[in-house]
């Protein structure tokens, strides 16, 4: 995607605000996005989740894209006898804390209104143009959201035949709450296969600017082995430098459809300042490599351009399996030489 366009759908996305369960300026600016794409038709569902299907020839959807629409915020206390735990400040007394932030963080970054809910008081967006890295108050995982409008944009581009979901989720930060209504209310076709389009911390030796990172699994399960060797291939073939490993510093939505019985897998955008929680103690923006994002967004289009349909066969593990035959007839003469001592003969 041309560098100056994704630049400025990044920087639309990140101004709108956004919490826990308070989605809709996000939700309202992504269905203004997808409505320019001819092939793409948005439903909503009865939780808020939006489903957007791109459709082009009359091919069957195999892959579903999905992010989440909000990120960890202070959110106004609704009127209810008991509230799941959040976070508190003296403060905002009548506001919690919703999202994975240690306690020692909140007192430590002021806060910006907006209505019912308030987030972190940092700019919403910032390009720094030296190093290739976006910086923003909220990259978790809007990031995730503008990967799949970019996806639905290139594919339009391209005038691509196939077909493929891409999925908003709310709630995402409290537990899959999103996720999870998509995964058990049946709305989903039963042989789609869900990929988690995420931002997340590094860990062992993956480093940023050097790929997105295809995830084999998160903190709490492992991913489909097929489909993940599919998003391997598909870079593959789409000539995009990738990392694979396995981010155990959070989970993701990918686990929530693996554990309803989704295949599901996850590449992962890497990001500095998870949370905002800066190394320093103190809350600050979150900022991921421009490069890598772009990168994200083409291993994508070129699962859809490539690869359209996940039982089309997985060529790398189809290659990997040849290869390891092949060293059996190898390895022949030394078998045979020290048949005597093994086995029967
Ligand atoms: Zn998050």
């Amino acid at each position: 995607m041309h560098h100056g366009k994704l630049l400025s759908i990044l920087q639309s996305v990140f101004n709108c605000p956004t919490a826990p369960f308070h989605e809709y300026h996000v939700r309202d600016h992504l269905l203004s996005l997808l409505e320019k794409f001819p092939h793409v038709s948005v439903e909503e569902d009865d939780f808020g989740n939006l489903i957007a299907r791109y459709q082009r020839g009359s091919s069957k959807a195999r892959w579903a894209f999905g992010a989440h629409m909000d990120h960890p915020a202070w959110v106004n206390d609704p009127k209810g006898k008991k509230l799941p735990e959040g976070g508190l400040d003296p403060r905002f007394p009548d506001m919690r804390f919703l999202g994975g932030v240690p306690k020692s963080y909140l007192p430590t970054g002021e806060v910006a209104h907006f209505g019912e809910f308030a987030m972190w008081d940092l700019p919403a967006f910032e390009y720094d143009r030296e190093n290739d890295l976006i910086y923003g108050r909220v990259c978790d995982d809007l990031v995730g959201c503008v990967a799949i409008v970019a996806l639905f944009s290139e594919l339009e581009r391209l005038e691509v035949p196939g077909a493929c979901y891409g999925i908003f989720t709310r709630a995402e930060e409290v537990g899959f709450v999103g996720a999870v209504h998509l995964a058990t209310k049946g709305r989903l076709p039963d042989d789609l296969c869900f990929v988690s389009l995420e931002t997340s911390s590094p860990r062992g030796t993956v480093e940023m600017g050097k790929g997105p990172v295809v995830r084999v699994g998160d903190r709490l399960s492992v991913f489909d082995d097929e489909a993940t060797a599919q998003l391997l291939s598909a870079a593959e073939s789409g000539g995009v430098e990738v990392q694979r490993a396995l981010l155990d510093g959070g989970a993701c939505e990918a686990t929530a459809m693996n554990l309803f019985g989704v295949c599901a897998t996850g590449i992962s955008v890497l990001l500095g300042n998870y949370h905002n929680c800066a190394p320093s103690g103190r809350i600050d923006s979150e900022y991921v490599s421009l490069k890598d994002v772009k990168s994200m967004i083409a291993v994508i289009v070129s699962l859809i351009v490539h690869s359209g349909s996940r039982r089309d066969g997985v060529k790398s593990r189809k290659d990997a399996r040849a290869r390891l035959e092949q060293r059996l007839k190898d390895y022949g003469p030394y078998i045979r030489a020290t048949k005597c001592q093994f086995g029967d003969s």
